[in-house]
């Protein structure tokens, strides 16, 4: 059996691989481990093998983790959010991935600690339009990013996707380039972000993350090639 720390190793040689097959700088990058699932004793090993973000799906479960570790870790959402239930988010990560309406980023904006630095946002887009998938659609991003970026407490810093499954890069690659000229497009007309353009790509994961980088993802999340495979999900 490989350890966390041989996993963490090998992806992120594959990370470092990627960054230079695109050209691109070697800190382009950062490796968001995905715990969902898995124990504080497993983010624990991430953490000693040299990892600090750590991304979590499921608010009651990273509740949890998150009062189990005084380690100084960084803490991403990436999970779907309920409108009601967007407190432990607004109060206890340092970004949310997964805005996928105004609604939601008013609430977690109202509810974000003032003593709390702004909380990063990155808007969900469901970038192969599936009906059984969150995320806003295209032509919704720039009204629902013009909002976000007004907001109070929060700073919008880009755009996340989770496209279909596919296993030729070349697809795999056009999904990526799609959500980087989306997040171009809305740095080159919206003047709500002219003052802090968006500068984040959230995408790629375990089996795509080669695809992703090569189009110019700056947070890739990967959970299975570094904590091995999940139990079925609920
Ligand atoms: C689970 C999950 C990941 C990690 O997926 P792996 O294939 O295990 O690397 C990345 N992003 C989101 C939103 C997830 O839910």
């Amino acid at each position: 059996m490989t350890s966390i720390a041989d996993n963490i190793s090998a992806v992120q040689q594959r990370v470092q691989d990627a960054l230079r097959a695109a050209g691109r700088s070697a800190d382009a990058v950062q490796l968001l481990a995905v715990s969902k699932t898995k124990p504080a004793e497993a983010i624990r090993s991430a953490y000693s093998a040299g990892l600090t973000a750590f991304g979590e799906n499921y608010l009651q479960e990273a509740e949890a983790k998150i009062a189990a570790l005084s380690e100084p870790l960084e803490w991403h959402f990436i999970g779907p959010l309920q409108s009601n239930k967007t407190r432990p988010a607004a109060e206890l990560f340092d970004w949310v991935h997964s805005v996928d309406r105004l609604k939601i980023a008013q609430r977690l904006a109202a509810q974000r600690p003032p003593q709390r630095p702004p909380l990063n946002i990155c808007l969900q887009v469901n970038i192969d339009r599936e009906p059984s998938k969150a995320g806003l659609l295209a032509e919704q991003l720039s009204e629902v990013a013009s909002a976000v970026a007004e907001l109070p407490a929060l700073r919008l810093r880009g755009l996340m996707a989770i496209p279909k499954a596919r296993t030729d890069s070349a697809g795999q690659r056009a999904a990526f380039a799609a959500l980087r000229e989306l997040r171009d497009q809305l740095n080159a007309s919206l003047p709500a972000l002219q003052a802090n353009p968006l500068d984040t790509l959230s995408m790629g994961m375990s089996a795509d993350l080669e695809a992703a980088i090569a189009e110019g993802a700056t947070i890739v999340r990967v959970g299975s090639d570094i904590f091995g495979a999940r139990a079925p999900l609920r």
